[in-house]
């Protein structure tokens, strides 16, 4: 079994479900008291979250890229940054390790693709939704139309990632708001919903959604297993 390195605490919330998945994952495919064997280097995410803000890429990136480093020199094998968002400097940080880098839009675009989709929703934090490195990667490397909410309803899933679920707050109201919004994006034409943020499965599930949904923490993770365990 390789070891899995996690790049993690973008939010604490959605790592720890990382942390759940790969250990169920492992010990479903291996069974008895098989676990995954992973290294987890954790940043502060007021940290991170402050650099987003003032558009600080470069500075961002040097924390991850130095994430990075320690849990390839802990042993890693292979990188997982457990959050869509960062992926913006993912370049950067694959071009600094020398083990391989698990692309979570990769990882998603390739379940896209095996669903038989061709178009699908996007809901993330508006870095996510608005900028080229995550629907672009989509569309490019996987032949995946994206459609993403209008600019009202951007702000509302930005908000309810930032100040309720990486908060640990999962509220009824937010997850109404958030289907009616996914509704929307069917109503548009979407086959599919891709979840593009680790921490929304925290309030939206499957039996939310009328259409077959991406959940990226779920996949990313076990892309991780299959790596580990491959
Ligand atoms: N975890 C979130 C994501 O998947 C948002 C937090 C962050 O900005 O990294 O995009």
């Amino acid at each position: 079994m390789r070891v899995i390195g996690l790049i993690g605490g973008m939010s604490w919330e959605s790592t720890a479900e990382y942390y759940r998945i790969l250990n169920e994952e492992v010990n479903r495919q291996r069974g008895g008291l098989h676990s995954a064997r992973c290294v987890l280097v954790s940043v502060d995410f007021h940290e991170i979250e402050s650099l987003q803000r003032l558009g600080a890429w470069k500075e961002a990136c040097e924390i991850l890229c130095g994430a990075g480093l320690r849990a390839e020199a802990a042993g890693a094998e292979c990188l997982v940054l457990c959050t869509n968002t960062m992926h913006l400097v993912a370049t950067q940080i694959e071009e600094t390790v020398r083990i391989p880098f698990l692309h979570i839009a990769d990882a998603t675009g390739e379940r896209i693709i095996d669903g038989g989709l061709g178009k699908v929703g996007l809901l993330g934090t508006h870095y996510t939704m608005e900028q080229e490195f995550y629907a672009g990667r989509l569309q490019k490397r996987h032949r995946v139309d994206v459609l993403v909410p209008c600019e009202r309803d951007r702000q509302l899933v930005h908000d309810v990632i930032y100040d309720e679920l990486c908060q640990g707050s999962i509220l009824q109201e937010s997850r109404d708001n958030i289907v009616t919004i996914i509704n929307g994006l069917v109503e548009q034409g979407a086959e599919g919903i891709v979840l593009g943020c680790t921490e929304i499965p925290l309030l939206i599930r499957e039996d939310d959604v009328s259409v077959p949904f991406f959940d990226t923490t779920r996949i990313h993770a076990e892309k991780a297993v299959a790596f580990s365990l491959g």
